[in-house]
């Protein structure tokens, strides 16, 4: 090969790949995933990685030579390369933006290794806080200055003071850097014995475990599930092979991994997400590559860590949405990308949930690789939930939205000087048309979506179909005059309650406050500790949470749970109302469940207050059948933006008319749908008027080959964008 590829990171330009003529000298040295010295422009001579090969130029045009291979091992293999590359193929973007998204800036920048370390030497001379400062140092050993600095909350110029003063030592040297380090275990902790239900279920998953499977393990909050995954864990190592283990949230990852750490020693296991340093990462990234690290623990972009030699994935709380990236591309599912890594390595991928992503339950169901643990650990009890018919007491609640019963229960509460957590799912864009007699909510004839209210047209619309209705008098269901746009947002109910409960601390934690960095961490580390009583929040408070004074959860309008224009949205209620109950009673104290509701036999609301998956399985799964949804079809995204409303539809227009001529003539307009186009629900972001187009696809690979070779024609002009997400969390 005459030509290499070669991946850069260019100030203003991004992470780009460009082509450099490889000197005879370096032909037989030079592989795939070399970090390598090339020419740039004004900018000299710059870091970058060797990604590929070439026998000629992709233009006409003079190419520079490389000037060095900078460290003869590689950082990655064809292998990794290969599984990016099916990444970008299946969603449909190019493999730069997958490298920029996979392999980290400071890989690419990194040319000098050493680094700064500190030693512990003396107290003497040292002031009380200075000697609190020290004796992290003592504890933990030889360590780099930049963690030693964070982990001990101290300055440079402390850190300056005392090496003045002889107490420690700087010296240059190379150093891994561990963010476990610090823990500093060397007590292993055996493991639990399982109990005869996780031993069934444990010994069923280990037969299973022979060569490529997707296996689930559904089991209630709080039965073990953990447990299980360690006992695994321990047979994957025991066997000379390594664990890669994902789960939904950077707090949640720290958690795992000091509980991975206490069971397996810190030299073993690592931790990958988005936020530790890049000094960190790169330093992971090398241990990885030389197989030194047998348990990595992480978030979402963990995937794209070059774990070596896998034997086991595990993804906890699989039905999480954060596994899947939206902004920027690539959007991908690190769930389905895992997919493709455990049949790269021949290995089992273990999914695990109290409230499984139902398209996911639908293949492990199918394939026989389901397993269940039914009861919590011990036979600890999940809280009652009791059911408020708004229909009923709609009329006598506070502003029409407190209830007697719920407001009884808050006041029982407070005196017992417990506290209490109100839900108000409501993601402030939506507004749908639900009649306040009998809870009949306007959903679309085609889509069986609820139709969205538009108050500058003054219509209802269907954000799948763009089928629009006027606002009907009466209600199509039993013919009251009671239909009403639901719309009360998290600030109105904080205002309510803070009206009822004067003397009461009341916080709000929605999206909103988000604005403010640290916020959301500080009202819940307040919450924690006792000094607020009553928390008002959206989703984001209903997971993790886990404080043994909240005996009472109130959700205020479980319909804003379901009533999202989207397939998918009973799915998300369920799992919302499901895993929010839970916050309730985990301590000594007996708890309880409030659900508000204008529609009490709405199938989704009456299995999350039985709290019975397998029944809403069944019936959910029916409707997605009856209207071609997920699993029985692949939903794909097209979003066009433009700063022009009308240019903005025309493009939309003009790709949904090309597509639907495509289709038809290869005569799979029945197989590969296209819907729309149609306003976005967010019909304006960023000075940008949004439309979009779905389809959905019912031909599996094929219509997925079919859609990306027409998406990989299309130009779009400078000022319109397209967004593409296959297999998106949402149609907002
Ligand atoms: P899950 O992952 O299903 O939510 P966990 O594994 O976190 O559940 O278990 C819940 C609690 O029960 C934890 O505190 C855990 O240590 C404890 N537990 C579960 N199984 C056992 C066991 N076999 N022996 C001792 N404690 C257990
Ligand atoms: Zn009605
Ligand atoms: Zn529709």
């Amino acid at each position: 090969m005459k030509y290499a590829l070669a991946l850069v990171n260019i100030k203003g330009l991004g992470v780009k790949t460009f082509s450099y003529l490889i000197p005879d000298e370096m032909k037989d040295k030079i592989q795939i995933g070399q970090a390598i010295l090339v020419p740039f422009g004004r900018q000299g001579l710059i870091n970058a990685f060797c990604v590929g090969f070439s026998g000629y130029l992709p233009g006409d045009f003079k190419v520079k030579k490389i000037s060095k291979i900078l460290d003869e091992k590689p950082l990655f293999s064809i292998d990794y390369l290969k599984l990016l590359e099916w990444v970008a193929n299946y969603y449909c973007c190019d493999l730069v933006t997958v490298l920029n998204a996979a392999i980290p800036l400071k890989l690419i920048e990194k040319a000098s290794k050493t680094e700064q370390a500190v030693e512990f030497v003396k107290f003497d001379g040292a002031t009380k806080r200075q000697k609190e400062v020290l004796e992290i140092l003592q504890i933990s050993g030889k360590m780099p200055l930049i963690l030693f600095e964070r982990q001990a909350k101290t300055t440079r110029n402390t850190i300056k003071k005392l090496e003045e003063l002889g107490c420690l030592k700087i010296t240059a040297e190379e150093l891994y850097r561990n963010p476990l380090d610090i823990l500093k275990i060397t007590e292993k902790e055996p493991l639990f014995e399982l109990s005869p239900d996780q031993q069934k279920v444990y010994e069923g998953i280990k037969n299973k475990a022979e060569g490529n499977k997707t296996i689930l393990l559904h089991g209630v909050t709080a039965s073990g599930k953990t447990e299980v995954y360690f006992k695994l864990i321990d047979d994957t190592i025991k066997a000379g092979k390594n664990v890669l283990f994902l789960v939904p949230e950077i707090a949640l990852a720290s958690q795992l991994t000091k509980r991975l750490a206490k069971k397996f020693g810190t030299d073993d296991v690592a931790i990958w997400h988005s936020s530790i340093s890049d000094g960190e990462r790169y330093d992971v990234w090398q241990k990885l590559y030389k197989n030194e690290i047998k348990i990595l623990a992480g978030a979402r972009s963990a995937v794209f860590a070059p774990l070596q030699n896998i034997g086991l994935i595990i993804i906890d709380e699989e039905h999480e949405g954060a596994y899947k990236q939206t902004n920027p591309a690539p959007r991908y599912d690190a769930r389905v990308v895992a997919r493709k890594l455990a049949e790269f390595h021949n290995c089992p991928l273990l999914l695990g949930s109290a409230t499984p992503d139902i398209s996911v339950y639908y293949r492990a169901v199918n394939s026989g690789n389901l397993f269940e643990l039914r009861k919590r650990y011990n036979d600890a009890k999940v809280p009652p939930v009791t059911v408020i018919n708004m229909q009923e007491y709609g009329r006598a609640a506070y502003k029409n939205v407190i209830s007697k019963p719920l407001q009884v229960a808050i006041n029982e509460t407070l005196e017992n000087n417990q506290q209490v957590i109100l839900l108000i799912n409501r993601r402030g864009f939506s507004t749908f048309t639900q009649c306040q007699a009998c809870g009949h909510v306007i959903e679309c004839p085609n889509c069986a979506i609820p139709m969205i209210w538009h108050a500058r047209e003054q219509r209802l619309k269907c954000h799948y179909c763009n089928h629009s209705e006027s606002f009907p008098d009466f209600c199509p269901e039993c013919g009251s005059d009671a239909l009403k746009n639901s719309g009360t947002g998290t600030q109105k109910i904080e205002q309510y309650i803070k009206e009822l409960y004067p003397d009461k601390k009341v916080e709000r934690i929605d999206s909103d406050i988000l604005v403010r960095k640290g916020e959301h961490i500080r009202l819940l580390e307040r919450f924690q500790k006792g000094d607020i009583d009553i928390l008002v929040g959206t989703q984001m408070i209903a997971k993790g949470l886990d404080n043994p004074n909240v005996t009472l959860v109130g959700v205020i309008s479980a319909d804003a749970s379901f009533n999202l224009p989207d397939f998918r949205a009973s799915e998300r209620g369920f799992q919302l109302l499901t895993q929010v109950a839970g916050r309730a009673g985990r301590g000594d104290f007996a708890g309880r469940v409030f659900f508000q509701t204008y529609n009490p036999e709405f199938y989704a609301l009456e299995s999350a207050k039985s709290q019975n998956y397998g029944e809403f399985f069944e019936k959910e799964i029916a409707a997605r059948e009856e209207f071609d949804y997920p699993p029985f079809s692949q939903i794909i995204r097209l979003v066009l933006a433009c700063e022009n409303n009308f240019r903005a539809e025309k493009s939309a227009q003009e790709i949904a008319l090309r597509l639907c001529t495509m289709v038809e003539k290869y005569g799979i307009s029945e197989r590969l749908e296209v819907l729309g186009p149609t306003n976005c629900v967010i019909e304006r972001l960023n000075g940008q008027y949004r439309f979009q187009i779905l389809i959905k696809n019912k031909m599996d690979e094929k219509g997925h080959r079919f859609i990306s070779s027409f998406l990989n024609k299309i130009t779009m002009p400078k000022d319109i964008k397209l967004t593409i997400d296959v297999d998106p969390l949402d149609i907002l």
